[in-house]
């Protein structure tokens, strides 16, 4: 399947789950030859047609396409600058992610292997003005490191090595918000004993490529 209609399939995956409402959220992937396949402004991710996919640079400039570049674009070429390992990125609204990132919340203390293992530490990024330039900088402490991230008062961010990879870590983001939300209505998570976690860690590092270091390890 050509990246172009796979990106759109996501973006029907993406409203049909939930997770975005009306014109909400945007979704990008990064073409073989270095620049970006970005939704427009304005336009429903259930309901989003090739033409609704515009080509930019890494730059931000339109190569290809009618209709605006998304506000949110800066938080897509961060990603793209920063990190050679990341082809996809999706911006979404997910209700229980959101509902985290409100609180003031990420996720950074062990409860699942499954997150430990495959999204890491998910930071909090402080809650910035969206379209501005403080978006991005919000961001930036954690670039580096994180495959997902929540955004105070906003939503959520995942990156990923293909657009599917993206789409898994956002739903993945959001079953956990979820279980969370169920664990706290029912009492106390534990977290998974340090000993057990470093264990983790070293299957992490083996299968998924995730090192540990100072920044990604999860508090405890
Ligand atoms: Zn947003």
């Amino acid at each position: 399947m050509l990246l172009k209609e796979k990106l759109i399939e996501i973006c029907h995956r993406v409203y049909d789950k939930g997770f975005v409402s009306a014109f909400d959220g945007n979704l990008s992937a990064r073409t073989p030859e270095g620049n970006i396949y970005i939704t427009r402004s304005g336009v429903c991710k259930g309901e989003v047609t090739p033409e609704d996919i515009l080509l930019i640079d890494l730059e931000g400039r339109k190569l290809e396409g009618e209709g605006k570049i998304t506000t949110e674009v800066k938080i897509h070429l961060l990603a793209y600058k920063y990190r050679k390992e990341v082809n996809a990125v999706i911006h979404s609204h997910p209700v229980y992610a959101t509902a985290f990132a409100t609180m003031g919340e990420g996720f950074t203390t062990p409860v699942f292997p499954e997150m430990v293992l495959s999204l890491g530490k998910v930071p909090l990024c402080k809650y910035s003005t969206p379209s501005t330039e403080e978006l991005p900088e919000s961001m930036l402490p954690h670039i580096d490191y994180a495959w997902a991230m929540l955004l105070e008062n906003h939503g959520a961010v995942a990156f990923g090595k293909s657009v599917e990879d993206a789409y898994f870590k956002t739903e993945k983001l959001e079953h956990a918000a979820k279980t969370l939300w169920a664990i706290r209505t029912m009492g106390r998570a534990k977290t998974i004993p340090l000993v057990k976690l470093k264990k983790l860690y070293s299957i992490s590092e083996d299968v998924y490529g995730i090192k540990l270091n100072e920044k990604n390890r999860m508090d405890f």
